[in-house]
């Protein structure tokens, strides 16, 4: 462990950096807006970021950060990131020769990983897969306080792979970026618990608002809804668990927030999950909105 240490979480439309000390806790916080499509701008806000973190800690920094996307292990440049501005450049390199240190990083789904397995809802279990529901889905596999990151940088792909178990004829309630067909994402993101009520009927609440009304019970395309997604999130997990057998499944992002799921799917997993009578507990993120910065800091 080395200290002290700064985690920067680079999002679509926010970037934060923060500080944390020898405890694991945050101490100092900065955010700004990420520059619209330009990578000069985005490298010179994460370095301004940066400094401005250290000038407050008073001390040069390890840094550690989050990304969209994934880094290529043939020539270190950034892939399938949604701010599309980044693909295709040394992201990592860049940053290194503009703050004059080795930096490490990582995919934001498995800093959100690293960050619940370390000292958060997945803390004490060995092997950890921490899942970001929110408008996309992303997973990420922690295995003795470490991320699996896989010999492609592709360890997080699990969401852009087909539902398992479909129906004859059943289909996703959108078309995801990727144009796989009825991938794992375009079944369990916030938009997909969205398009299906729109479907049966419903308004044009947010996700979290479905939630409430599900859990309130009085709107029926609500509850058809929200069985339907939490039907489909068992499903995935379930290869999750057919496939690693973690001890703990950790959920955040928006969709999170519902209770509901975390007593419904569990009862509903082990119609495809081979193993039965599961250890695996399904538990809610600790850390909320600060597992991405957490997660790049605990990188070092
Ligand atoms: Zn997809």
């Amino acid at each position: 462990m080395h200290d002290p240490r700064i985690g920067v979480d680079l999002g679509g439309t926010k970037i934060e950096a923060a500080a944390l000390d020898a405890q694991g806790r945050v101490t100092h916080r900065r955010r700004t807006a990420t520059p619209a499509g330009s990578y000069a701008a985005t490298l010179g806000a994460i370095v301004e970021l940066v400094r401005a973190v250290e000038a407050e800690l008073g001390a040069r920094a390890a840094v550690g950060i989050a990304t969209p996307g994934a880094r290529s292990l043939v020539d270190g440049r950034m892939k399938n990131a949604n701010s599309t501005c980044l693909n295709g450049q040394p992201l990592k390199e860049d940053l290194e020769r503009a703050l004059g240190r080795e930096i490490r990083m990582a995919n934001d789904a498995n800093c959100f990983a690293l960050s619940e397995a370390i000292d958060g809802a997945g803390r004490g279990a060995r092997s950890v897969f921490g899942v970001i529901i929110g408008t996309g889905v992303g997973g990420g596999i922690v295995v003795d306080g470490r991320v699996l990151t896989g010999e492609n940088g592709a360890a997080t792909e699990w969401s852009h792979t087909t539902l398992p178990f479909l129906s004859p004829g059943e289909h996703a309630p959108y078309a995801c970026f990727c144009k796989r067909a009825d991938c794992i994402e375009s079944f369990t993101s916030g938009r997909a618990l969205i398009a299906w009520y729109r479907a049966l009927g419903g308004d044009d609440a947010d996700g979290t608002a479905i939630g409430s009304r599900a859990a309130a019970g009085g709107d029926a395309a609500a509850g058809r809804a929200f069985a339907l997604y939490e039907e489909a999130l068992a499903r995935a997990l379930a290869s999750v668990v057919n496939m690693i057998d973690p001890r703990a499944i950790v959920l955040g992002g928006g969709v999170s927030n519902n209770p509901r799921i975390f007593e419904n799917v569990p009862k509903l997993w082990e119609r495809w999950t081979v193993p039965k009578d599961l250890r695996t507990k399904l538990v809610r993120a600790a850390h909320g909105d600060a597992s991405g910065v957490r997660g790049a800091a605990l990188l070092w």
